[in-house]
Parts: C-alpha cells; structure tokens; sequence
C-alpha cells in the first residue's frame, strides 16, 4: 500500500514537472568553449530554434564553460541538478576525449541523457594570411621546410581543432614541425591566426568561411573525403584525402544532451523541441550557409544518437591511438 502511494506520488510529481517545465527559469545551454567559436554559433542559432519551437516561452540562456579540450563544461553538466534546465551542446569531443585523456570526471555513454544529433560539419585547414603558401602542396612543403618553427592552434587536448591536427600531422608524418598552442576555443584561436599570432589550425566551416570569404585566413583543403563541391565558397578546395592522403575523413558533429536522471517528461519535451528546431527555415538556411549539415535522419532520436556516439567512440580510439605520439 506504502508503495503504491510513494508510485502513485513519483507518477503526479513526474506530471506536475511536464505540466510546468520549463516554467519561467531560464534553460542554460552550455557550450564547452569559448564565446565566438563554432560550437557557440551553433548552440545560439539552435536556442533560438528551440525556443521557437517551445512556443517563444522558454528563456534559453547559452553558458560558455570553456577549458581541457570541452571536458570542463562538460563534467559540469554531468553533475548539474538533472531538472532539464542544464543542458550540454558538445561536439566529436565527446567521442574523443574518453581516448586522450587518463581519467575523465564523467561517463559519455553512462553520465549524460541523450537528447539527439543536431548535425555535421566540415573542417577546413587554415593559416595566417602572411603564409606565402597558395595550394595546399606548397603548405605541405612549406610546413615540412620549417620544421620546428611554426605553430599550430587548437581548443585544447580532444578538441576537433586537436584532432584534426593530430591526424592531420600524423598523415603527413610532421613529427617535429609543429609546436601545439591550446585556446580556450577556436573563437579566441581565430583571433590569434588573424593577428598572424598563430601559423595554422583546422577549424569547422562554421568559423572559417567567414574569415575565408573576407581573406583574412588562407584556406588550404577540407578534411572530407571529398571536396565540397556544393558550397559556393568552400567547393574550390580540395580534400585532403585527394591531396594523397590516404583516408583522411573527418567530419565534426555536434549533440545535444542532458544530465543523467532528468525526468523522461521533460527529455521528451526537449527532444521534441529539438526536432521542429532542426527542421526550423532559419536555422537549416544559417546552417547551410556555414557548410553544416542539419541532421535529418534517426540520430534525431536519443537512441540513435546514442548509438552512433558510441560507434564514434570506439571509431576514434584507434585513429587517435596511431596519432597519440603527436600530441603534446
Ligand atoms: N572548434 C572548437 C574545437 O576545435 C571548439 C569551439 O571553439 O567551438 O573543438
């Protein structure tokens, strides 16, 4: 009897909480970067989708907790109080990290709810605009002639800027070209490339076709397999597995999650949410423009999109596992 009030209580608390979530507290989007980089664009175009498609209500709030590569923002997620008001946008960081760091403060597959995939991006390799390189085999050239002097910019160890580097440097065998200089994102790395602070870095599309299109960064290949041939801007570069090297394939992708044991009301409502956001005119037209492609398919859902971080993860291992000996 005790029992079946103490269900009966849990069910009517469960209702209340759908019944009056969000309520007017704001729900924090935590973005484990650095204000102005990709990460945050995104997380700011999709608050605003998502407060949309929760009837224009919902207070969004996006909170940079930036530091190691995204695991400082995300650690905080994972402990936050499970009540659907913190939320993570997290990237292939989450994949990547488990393989980089020795002791993580949280579980990717066991920590966190999975709300669903929101999409994929591109990266590009950029450098400072005073590089006197052109095309991509003058850079390799030149990147290999000045071994030991030049620099390359990342958003901290598991970062995608990290990766990609790290692959990147490992295909060419660049063992001791480059020294690493860790940012709290590729927001502020940006900046320094621009300044001619930093030599280079691999960033997503959504920070670099911008600086691109106005010349202020060099651009030298994109990291898909195959050369973006429908973007208007990006199409003109070349793939780095055409470049020779063999395989090279990397896309970034970004999810959204919540604190384990937020209640399955609210992580319906948000996944609902989430999907008339990724279907939002605006935010596919934002998203399209940067050369990022909104998720339309299954991983839409949390199981899938479960699923397919966890065959990222085990993916990545191996890949990093053969780089690892670059990183520094
Ligand atoms: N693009 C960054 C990275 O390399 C993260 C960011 O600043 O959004 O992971």
């Amino acid at each position: 009897m005790k029992r079946l009030l103490v269900l009966a209580l849990a069910a009517t608390s469960l209702f209340a909480h759908a019944q009056t979530y969000p309520g007017s507290k704001p729900i924090s989007i935590v973005v484990p970067f650095a204000a102005g980089g990709p990460t945050d664009r995104v997380a700011r175009d999709l608050a605003e989708a998502m407060r949309k498609a929760m009837g224009g209500s919902a207070n969004f709030v996006v909170e940079n907790v930036n530091g190691a590569g995204g695991t400082i923002g995300a650690t905080k997620v994972a402990k936050a109080n499970p009540d659907g008001h913190t939320l993570l946008l997290f990237h292939i960081g989450m994949a990547a990290t488990p393989a980089l760091y020795r002791k993580l403060q949280y579980k990717p597959l066991e920590d966190f709810e999975y709300l669903g995939l929101v999409n994929e991006v591109p990266m590009t390799l950029i450098g400072k605009p005073q590089l006197p390189a052109n095309t991509y085999r003058d850079f390799e050239n030149y990147i290999k002639a000045n071994s030991g002097k030049l620099n390359i910019a990342h958003a901290g160890l598991g970062s995608a800027s990290h990766l990609c580097g790290l692959m990147w440097q490992s295909a060419i065998n660049a063992k001791e070209a480059m020294t690493t200089i860790p940012f709290g994102g590729t927001g502020p790395a940006m900046n320094a490339l621009v300044g001619g602070q930093v030599d280079l870095m691999c960033d997503q599309t959504t920070n670099t076709t911008g600086q691109i299109e106005a010349g202020r960064v060099k651009a030298f290949a994109v990291t898909t397999a195959k050369p973006l041939s429908k973007h208007k801007l990006l199409k003109d570069y070349p793939s780095l597995q055409e470049m020779g090297l063999k395989g090279f394939d990397l896309t970034i992708w970004h999810g959204l999650y919540a604190p384990k044991g937020t209640p399955p009301a609210v992580l319906a409502q948000l996944n609902t949410a989430l999907k008339v956001a990724l279907k939002d005119a605006d935010f596919m037209k934002k998203q399209d423009g940067l050369g990022a492609v909104v998720v339309t398919d299954k991983r839409m859902e949390p199981a899938a999109h479960k699923a397919f971080v966890a065959g990222e993860i085990a993916k990545l291992k191996p890949v990093i596992d053969a780089a690892k000996q670059f990183a520094d």
